[in-house]
C-alpha cells in the first residue's frame, strides 16, 4: 500500500479516535458528576435535619421548664394553705418567705419560657426556610441530572456509531502501523497523527529539521516526531 494512501486511511482512523476519546473521557467524568449532585441534596438534606434538632431540643427546653414552672405553682398553692394552719409567728414567716422565693424563681421561669418561645418562632421560620432552599435546590439538582442522562445517551448512540465507522477503516491499515498507532494513542491522550504546522510538530510544537519536514512531504514513510512520538503527515 502507498503510504499516501495509508496516511489518508490513518487520518480517516484519527478523526474517529480523537472523538471516541473525548466521548470516553467525558463517559468517564459522569459518574463522579452524579455523585457530586446527589452530595450536594445530602448536604441540603443534613442542614434541614441539624435545624429540626435544634427546633426539638428548644420544644423541650420549654416543655421542661413549664413543668418546673408548674410545679412550682403547686408547691405555692400547697404552702399558701398551710399558711392558715401554722401556729407560730416564725412558722407563718418562714413558709410565706419560701413562697416569696418560689413566685421569685416563678417569674423567671416565665421570663425565660417567654424567650424560648422567640427561639422556636426563629427555630421554625430557619427550618421553612431551608426547606424551601431545599426544594428549590432539589429542582435544580433533578434538572442537571436529566440533562446529564440525556446526554449519555445521546454520546453513547454516537459512541457506537463511531465503533462501527472505526470497523470500516480498521482493515485498510496494515497490523504493525496500526499496533504503533494505538499504543501512540492511549499514551497520548487519543491524539496519534498530527499535522505540521508550519515547521513544527501539530502535537508537542517541537521545530522539526527542514529534512525531517520533507521526508513527511514526500510519504516514503511514515515520520513520527522525535519528540512526542506522534506520527506526522503534511496537509499540503
Ligand atoms: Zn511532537
Amino acid at each position: 500500500m502507498l503510504v499516501a494512501e495509508l496516511l489518508n486511511n490513518l487520518i480517516d482512523l484519527q478523526s474517529v479516535d480523537k472523538t471516541i476519546f473525548e466521548i470516553e473521557k467525558r463517559l468517564g467524568e459522569i459518574p463522579a458528576g452524579l455523585k457530586a449532585l446527589d452530595g450536594e441534596i445530602e448536604a441540603a438534606n443534613s442542614a434541614i435535619k441539624q435545624k429540626e434538632e435544634e427546633l426539638k431540643r428548644l420544644q423541650l427546653e420549654r416543655k421542661n421548664k413549664e413543668m418546673d414552672l408548674g410545679e412550682k405553682e403547686n408547691t405555692i398553692k400547697k404552702y399558701q394553705t398551710q399558711l392558715y394552719q401554722v401556729k407560730t409567728n416564725t412558722e407563718y414567716t418562714a413558709l410565706e418567705k419560701e413562697i416569696g422565693g418560689l413566685k421569685a424563681d416563678n417569674s423567671v421561669l416565665e421570663e425565660e419560657i417567654l424567650e424560648i418561645f422567640d427561639k422556636i418562632e426563629a427555630a421554625e421560620k430557619a427550618l421553612e426556610a431551608e426547606k424551601r432552599k431545599l426544594g428549590e435546590e432539589k429542582n435544580r439538582i433533578e434538572t442537571e441530572k436529566k440533562k446529564i442522562d440525556s446526554e449519555k445517551a445521546e454520546i453513547e448512540k454516537k459512541l457506537i456509531e463511531l465503533e462501527e465507522k472505526r470497523k470500516t477503516i480498521v482493515p485498510l491499515i496494515d497490523k504493525n502501523t496500526l499496533s504503533r498507532y494505538e499504543r501512540i494513542l492511549r499514551g497520548k491522550e487519543g491524539v496519534a497523527l498530527v499535522p505540521v504546522k508550519g515547521e513544527n510538530c501539530g502535537g508537542c510544537f517541537v521545530n522539526l529539521p527542514p529534512q525531517v519536514v520533507n521526508e513527511i512531504c514526500a510519504k516514503e514513510k511514515i515520520i513520527y516526531c522525535e519528540r512526542c512520538a506522534r506520527m506526522l503527515y503534511s496537509e499540503e
